[in-house]
């Protein structure tokens, strides 16, 4: 139902957790964050129910070090609210983490494809097919993974999405789902409602259908579903919150 992300050089939990918290107003069931570190790798913490019980699991977000992840509160839609079925989820190599807003819809004969390929599933989610469709297509390029994922997937969605193989960059991507970028000094973020953001920038850029995002700590930049890079424009937000 919301996501957030935050790639930069400072502590990114407690920013996912902040901005989580901004868009407690949608409702949500679940919430949960991956965080990379280079010491600890990819940490994912997720469980059923309020923000705090994830707040109370992380401490603020202390146990889990590292200047990039993304965060979501969830809306079940495929899969019973509990604590496997929250986002992030994770492909089963543990390479990828994805946070989702929206429906995949074709996720069942995903399923059965990526069954027939042995890969084993863990949650009833629909979220779950983009993590481990990621995984069987990544060949050490991050971004023509998603290209091909994108190609696969029909529904509507907002993803955010995290490689262990590449954390240097977060990548972004929607379709008929809110996605907003937002562009800072030395970090970057994205978010499905721009009140996760201002608190940390004015500057965003609005992701359009198809188009993929690359965030790293020094910009966005933005694809097409051909791969081919897109001119974006940035837009200054003045309202108050
Ligand atoms: N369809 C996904 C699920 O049920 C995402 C729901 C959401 O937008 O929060 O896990």
């Amino acid at each position: 139902c919301g996501i957030v992300g935050f790639i930069g050089k400072e502590q990114a939990a407690p920013i996912l957790l902040d901005g989580l918290s901004r868009l407690e107003y949608r409702g949500y069931d679940s919430a949960g964050l991956a965080v990379y570190d280079a010491e600890k790798g990819l940490q994912v913490v997720k469980a059923k129910g309020r923000l705090q019980v994830l707040r109370d699991l992380t401490r603020e977000g202390q146990e889990v070090p590292g200047l990039m992840g993304v965060g979501h509160t969830r809306w079940a839609t495929h899969g019973a609210p509990n604590d496997v079925n929250s986002h992030p989820q994770v492909s089963q190599s543990g390479r990828m983490a994805v946070v989702h807003n929206g429906i995949i819809e074709n996720y069942a004969k995903l399923k059965k494809f990526l069954e027939s390929k042995g890969v084993q599933f863990v949650s009833e989610t629909d979220t779950e097919v983009v993590a481990q469709l990621l995984d069987y297509y990544y060949k050490g390029d991050l971004l023509d993974a998603v290209s091909k994922v994108l190609h696969r997937i029909q529904g509507a969605y907002a993803l955010g999405i995290v490689c262990a193989d590449e954390p240097d960059k977060l990548v972004a991507v929607r379709k008929d789902s809110p996605l907003i970028l937002g562009l800072g000094q030395g970090f970057t973020m994205l978010a499905s409602d721009v009140t996760a953001l201002i608190r940390y920038t004015r500057e965003v850029c609005y992701l359009d259908d198809g188009e993929m995002a690359v965030l790293t700590p020094d910009g966005v930049k933005v694809y097409n579903a051909l791969v081919q890079p897109v001119e974006k424009e940035t837009s200054h937000v003045d309202w108050e919150i």
